[in-house]
């Protein structure tokens, strides 16, 4: 199998596995609990804490051990709401992924005021069209570090330093795409909240966090006990926590060598597929390494993704999360290109685990596939 769907899910790293079952065992108790037992779960759920803080090279704030980055992004919106007496305004890209866009349509519902900004037909951002959304009534801006469809890089840097003149707006981004991938500074973008998810980087599932620099501008998403600092109720999983640390430490070793094996293996699949008349790519001026977002005008991008996976290739229409729900891709729409384009949309996403000789087989298997896909319309 030369799986190629690694921004949908990543194969679990068998360290994340074994540091997840050995403390899983061995830390069973409460951490919550007054008991040696409970003391013991505590210290290790600590540990990861302080972990996690210094390999994303923040001093100030705490990170909250969420059940993944859906929790995390709606924490952010209903948590920044629930701390306010009135309704706001925030400020959020049409390319966010749906965690975000649904949870700030609830505060839309709510009364909020939202502003989306709109992509050029590259998937670019403009620092400035954010900026010049903030008014007095601005309390969030929430912008994804990179795209989980196309592969973006979204200046969040530049758009972080301009926010610093605006000192009631809290910025968020959702890093889940560019961790490891895409090299970003924390504290030198002045992000407030920042989400990421343990299976994206070949942790487990249901494991995620959200990095939140003053705990005071937070309500709960989950009410009940003090857990997490009052931030999360419910029983705190150490083990969850241990092996998110380790992921999280993998993600981030040898990060420019495993950059240059992902850019590798783009390189030359975009080359290949350039020239290619039966697709078109997506492709922005600044992207990640690991995403490549191509149509298939006038072929069902289902029917592709059969047929490879008839060839043991296994690669995504859009992205998992809304590939139940459309058969078109909301983020290309956002880019303004073609219905035909967006209706035929593929993803490919890559993991340092491939190699390649994947590449090669990809590509061998794509050559012979399409050409016997009936085209319609
Ligand atoms: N944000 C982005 C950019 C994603 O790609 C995903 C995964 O689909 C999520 C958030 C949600 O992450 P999780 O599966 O941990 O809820």
């Amino acid at each position: 199998l030369i799986y190629l769907d690694n921004s949908a899910s990543t194969r679990p790293h068998p360290e994340c596995l074994e540091a997840y079952t050995k403390a899983a065992s061995d830390y069973y108790a409460n951490p919550a609990s007054l008991h040696q037992a409970g003391g013991a779960s505590e210290k290790l759920l600590e540990k990861a804490r302080t972990r996690v803080m210094n390999l994303l090279g923040v001093k100030q704030g705490t990170i909250v051990f969420t059940s993944g980055a859906t929790e995390a992004n709606n924490h952010v919106f209903t948590g920044t709401s629930e701390n306010r007496t009135r309704p706001g305004h925030a400020i959020l890209t049409a390319v966010e992924h749906p965690s975000v866009k649904e949870a700030a349509a609830k505060l839309e519902r709510k009364g909020w005021e939202l502003t989306w900004i709109y992509p050029d037909d590259q998937g670019r951002i403009r620092p400035e069209d954010v900026e010049d959304e903030v008014t007095g009534k601005t309390a969030l801006v929430s912008v994804m570090h990179v795209n989980n469809e196309t592969g973006t890089i979204h200046p969040v840097e530049e758009i972080g330093k301009r926010l610093r003149r605006y000192p009631g707006v809290r910025f968020h981004v959702d890093g889940v795409q560019g961790i490891g991938k895409v090299p970003l500074s924390l504290e030198e973008a002045g992000i407030d909240y920042y989400s990421l998810s343990a299976h994206k980087m070949h942790g487990l599932k249901q494991s995620g966090i959200l990095y939140v620099r003053s705990p005071e501008t937070l309500a709960p998403l989950l009410h009940g006990g003090a857990q997490e600092k009052g931030l999360r109720a419910g029983t705190a999983d150490p083990a969850a926590a241990a092996a998110f640390a380790r992921a999280l430490r993998m993600a981030k070793e040898e990060e420019e060598k495993k950059r240059r094996h992902l850019r590798g293996m783009m390189i030359q699949l975009e080359a290949e597929l350039e020239k290619d008349d039966s697709c078109r790519l997506h492709r922005s001026p600044e992207r990640a390494p690991h995403i490549l977002s191509l149509s298939v005008p006038g072929r069902k991008p289902e029917t592709v993704v059969h047929a490879m996976a008839e060839e043991g290739i296994i690669l995504s229409t859009t992205s998992a999360c809304s590939s139940k729900h459309s058969d078109r891709s909301a983020v290309l729409d956002a880019w303004g290109l073609p219905p035909s384009w967006s209706a035929s949309s593929l993803r490919i996403s890559l993991s340092t685990e491939n190699t390649q000789k994947d590449i090669e087989t990809f590509l061998h298997a794509w050559k012979r596939v399409i050409p016997s896909l009936a085209v319609s319309g």
